[in-house]
């Protein structure tokens, strides 16, 4: 069989290591212990870092609420009501849920938060499992596009002004 350099090339790309996510980058996230599916990256809308969480806005059956609601007096809970999440399978906790909360922390109420050091990550990219600990779920990708649309939407409001001034000369020589 003949060397073939392309193949090496491919694959040296495909092991890039990443620890910025990605917004087009698919992964499941599992229970570190069991491997169970608790969710997947459509899902992931950021994470805070303070409490080392994935923010999901959906997860699977797969991840139960506790019954039993919880209350924290000091730390970066205080003040909350919140539910533990566990997973079905292994019964571990893999995060938490904020019922009620003071204002600054309204942003994430009920929203799933999973401990990063709970979770693992399968990169359907890659085809690789890694511990999320070793990603950063900020979503920068996103806030790139989002001042990229803002300026956009900038340049053709200028645009748009430049275009009525010229109108209200016109009809003001006419
Ligand atoms: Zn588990």
């Amino acid at each position: 069989m003949e060397f073939d350099g392309s193949v090496l090339i491919k694959c040296r790309r495909d092991v890039k290591p990443v620890t910025e996510f990605e917004t087009n980058l698919k992964m499941t996230l599992h229970c570190q212990q069991c491997i169970t599916v608790l969710g997947d990256s459509f899902s992931i809308c950021g994470e805070v870092k303070s409490m080392n969480a994935i923010l999901c806005t959906k997860v699977t059956d797969d991840v139960v609420i506790s019954d039993a609601k919880q209350f924290k007096q000091k730390g970066d809970l205080s003040k909350c009501i919140y539910s533990s999440l566990k997973c079905r399978s292994c019964h571990m906790v893999v995060g938490k849920v904020i019922h009620s909360s003071p204002s600054h922390l309204a942003a994430i109420r009920s929203i799933f938060l999973l401990h990063k050091s709970n979770i693992s990550c399968y990169i359907l990219n890659s085809s690789s499992m890694v511990k999320a600990s070793t990603f950063s779920f900020d979503l920068m990708g996103m806030k790139d596009s989002m001042s990229e649309v803002k300026e956009q939407f900038e340049a053709q409001l200028g645009q748009m002004s430049r275009i009525k001034r010229i109108l209200a000369d016109r009809s003001a020589a006419m």
